[in-house]
């Protein structure tokens, strides 16, 4: 392990505190700065478009409290000079390191416009306001992008009792992380559940339409008004205030497969804001945005900023997702969508139980599963081992 003094993570969510655990775990001693652009302490992002927007507001992440209060909270890193080695802060201040972790996340995407009654949900303060208007005696909300947000939401929705559209510009909601099988499913799900789903078109702009509440306008010339709007229509890795750093970014911060930043020796990246060659998927340049996914590359990606390059190991954990809509659990496994082919290999989705299995060359390379969490880990360890699926299920 070579010697380094100065840490700083930039980021106090769930990539950002797994590095400054991982960092302590790993024997470092020297001074760790963490900065964070939320007042909160680290806290767990998935409870936020389930369990929050039913009343719940248990979002606490374990190990948030071995921080205490020493870190940087509300503060936003607006500047980094890679040669100088120093992050600068949004009020003017900088901080100096000698390895760096960049954890900085995503955010949600807006359509132009924009008006009031027009929700996203990333932070805790979205998920308040949200709840609050979803409570609020309104009679229809119309969701943009059928997406896991956008699904959770519509579920959450229709248990409250409200009308609800969805709005999805695939073929079906979730079709190209779901493929046709699974998708087609989910959108019938959906319409079975109360759902009103419109698939195949944008929501290309949303308008105030005064006390009638927002206006909608679809790519197909049709405009649709409901009381109010969620859009969940995917993220954008927060890379901003790496901008003439120097400092390789496209779509994340490029990364080697040790998560190291490209060409970097003491900057590492990690969570949703990180992309990096995949050994699984041949090389293929990636960037997961799930809660696992952060879990595991914040503590690996500081293991290797203490080890160095050259000691460092590579990042290939299987990408694995879950959500539930409307009493469904849906999870997925691996990156079905570079699967050639897709073959149903357990239960029927007539049934509402069923296992998708997706490969590539003959090598599973993804899986989803919907009610049925056993095929799920069977699927993920053939995926883990290149294996075709008839070496996990019997050809039929
Ligand atoms: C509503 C919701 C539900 C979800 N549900 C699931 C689920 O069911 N399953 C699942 O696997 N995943 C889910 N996810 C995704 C999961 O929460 C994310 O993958 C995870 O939070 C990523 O962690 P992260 O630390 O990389 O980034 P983030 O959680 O985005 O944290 C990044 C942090 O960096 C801060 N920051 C950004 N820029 C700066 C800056 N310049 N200076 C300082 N700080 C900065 C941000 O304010 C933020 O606090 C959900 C996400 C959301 C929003």
């Amino acid at each position: 392990m070579r010697t380094l003094e100065k840490i700083t993570v930039v980021g106090a969510s769930l990539a950002g505190l797994r590095a400054v655990q991982s960092l302590r775990r790993e024997g470092f001693d020297g001074e760790i700065t963490l900065i964070g652009a939320e007042r909160h302490s680290p806290y767990n992002r998935p409870p936020l478009s389930k369990a929050v927007l039913r009343g719940d507001d248990d979002v606490a992440l374990p190990g948030a409290e071995e921080l205490g209060e020493n870190w940087l909270r509300g503060r936003q890193a607006v500047r980094l000079d890679k040669e100088g080695r120093t992050v600068t802060l949004d009020d003017g201040g900088s901080v100096a390191y000698d390895g760096l972790v960049i954890a900085t996340g995503a955010r949600p995407r807006h359509l132009p416009g924009r008006p009031g009654r027009v929700f996203t949900l990333r932070t805790l303060e979205d998920a308040l306001a949200l709840r609050e208007e979803l409570g609020a005696g309104h009679g229809h909300v119309a969701v943009i992008g059928g997406g896991f947000i956008g699904g959770e939401v519509a579920s959450t929705a229709r248990e409250l009792g409200l009308r609800v559209t969805l709005i999805d510009s695939g073929r079906h909601p979730m079709h190209t992380g779901l493929g046709e099988a699974a998708s087609a499913w989910l959108s019938s799900l959906h319409t079975r559940s109360g759902v009103e789903v419109v698939s195949g078109v944008r929501a290309s702009e949303v308008e105030e339409d005064g006390a009638k509440g927002v206006r909608v306008r679809l790519s197909d010339g049709r405009t649709l008004t409901a009381d109010l709007v969620v859009a969940g229509m995917g993220v954008l890795p927060n890379t901003e205030w790496l901008d003439g750093s120097g400092l390789a970014v496209g779509d994340g911060v490029l990364c080697e497969p040790t998560l190291f930043a490209r060409g970097s020796s003491d900057i590492v990246a990690a969570g949703d804001v990180a992309r990096w060659p995949h050994s699984l998927y041949g090389g293929a340049m990636i960037r997961v945005e799930h809660w696992s996914n952060a879990n595991e590359q914040g503590a690996l990606a500081a293991r290797n900023l203490l080890a160095g390059p050259a000691e460092a190991t590579g990042f290939d954990g299987v990408p694995n997702f879950a959500t539930s809509v409307h009493g469904s659990r849906i999870q997925t496994a691996g990156l079905p969508h570079l699967g050639e082919r897709a073959e149903v290999v357990a239960g029927t989705p007539e049934d509402d139980r069923f296992a998708v299995a997706f490969s590539r060359d003959g090598v599973l390379v993804g899986a989803v599963a919907v009610n049925s969490p056993k095929d799920l880990i069977k699927l993920k360890k053939g995926i883990a081992a290149t294996a075709a699926w008839q070496s996990v299920y019997d050809p039929r």
